[in-house]
């Protein structure tokens, strides 16, 4: 750790034209209250079609602390959190959300735990009271299904809001896949943290960038990025159907000639192939899952790509037009 060290507030940005001037300055309230730290505020736009850019562009002339990362169009995300990581510099890194929902109140005492030592320090949130009924059951839902078949044990209620070290920063950037699952791959690398608590607030301005379909497939990403599972239960279940299926050939055998034949049987026969008919279908969809997600990994394109940055910074970088 250098003597004043430089801390990185990473921000993506995907048209938030109204929450702009809050964000600046929810963010530079909190860090003017903190000593002996110089700061850069990297913010990426990914892609917005409304006046973001503009915005964040006045910004950068103001404030030389600011730079900007405009993206060639919307990459999502996580994608705008790897640009964000690969262009901070700092001794550490804070990656977060432009909405304020959360908090740059914490951003101090983050940095405090950090100079105590700590790795990383997440921002955990204890009342989400400001996001749907349905999102915090869903969410809870997928902490719990994640947790029981991945290794790599997310934390729940914790996003993408944290301070990282720069060994954790360096480490997360050497992960080589294509399709980044932010959370997971924090929580992947490991590392010293301690946790601090704060209450999700409702967004400052705009509306969320996350539909119930991205949500679902962001939630499937970190399933099949982190577990085999899913692929291996088929032999399991194909198993255990086998053997119901063995056990009834039995009983139609004694029935049959305990009996003789009974004919009728068409209910449970179509029931029967619809059933295992769909049962495959399933397994065939979960493969398909992880077959799509295997070519596009294979085809190792950038993550993101970079039409212009804006702001001063380092000379080397400062006139790059690409990734
Ligand atoms: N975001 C982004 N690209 C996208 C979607 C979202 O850079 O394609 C940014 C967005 O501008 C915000 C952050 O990601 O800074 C979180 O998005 P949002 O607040 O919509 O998510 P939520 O809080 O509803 O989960
Ligand atoms: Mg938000």
């Amino acid at each position: 750790m250098t003597v004043r060290p430089t801390i990185s507030i990473v921000t993506p940005f995907f048209n938030e034209q109204d929450a702009t001037t809050a964000y600046y300055r929810g963010v530079c309230d909190a860090l003017a209250k903190v000593q002996d730290c110089d700061f850069e505020i990297v913010c990426v736009d990914d892609g917005s079609k409304d006046d973001t850019l503009n915005r964040l562009i006045a910004l950068s002339e103001s404030d030389p602390r600011v730079q900007v990362i405009e993206l060639s169009r919307n990459f999502g995300k996580e994608a705008a959190l790897t640009a964000g990581l690969e262009a901070a510099q700092g001794d550490a890194v804070v990656p977060i959300d432009a909405d304020l929902q959360d908090p740059p109140e914490l951003i101090p005492a983050m940095i405090e735990a950090w100079r105590d030592g700590a790795e990383i320090v997440l921002a955990r949130r204890v009342d989400r009271s400001s996001d749907s009924f349905l999102k915090r059951k869903t969410a809870a839902l997928f902490y719990r299904v994640h947790n029981q078949l991945s290794a790599v044990q997310i934390p729940e209620n914790v996003g993408d809001f944290r301070l990282m070290d720069r060994v954790v920063v360096d480490a997360v950037r050497q992960l080589p896949e294509q399709q980044r699952f932010m959370k997971g791959l924090f929580a992947w690398v490991g590392f010293k943290t301690v946790s601090l608590d704060y209450a999700r607030k409702p967004r400052a301005a705009g509306t969320t960038k996350f539909s119930g379909i991205r949500l679902w497939n962001l939630a499937l990403e970190g399933i099949t990025s982190f577990s085999s599972i899913p692929l291996r239960v088929w032999s399991y279940v194909g198993l255990a159907f086998a053997l119901v299926t063995m056990m009834y050939a039995g009983a139609i055998l004694f029935a049959t000639l305990v009996y003789g034949v009974v004919v009728p049987g068409y209910a449970s026969l179509l029931v029967f192939i619809l059933f295992f008919g769909s049962v495959q279908l399933i397994s065939v969809g979960v493969l398909g899952e992880y077959i799509g997600r295997i070519y596009m990994e294979t085809k190792s394109r950038p993550l993101f790509l970079v039409r212009r940055r804006y702001g001063t910074k380092p000379a080397a970088r400062s006139v790059s037009r690409n990734a």
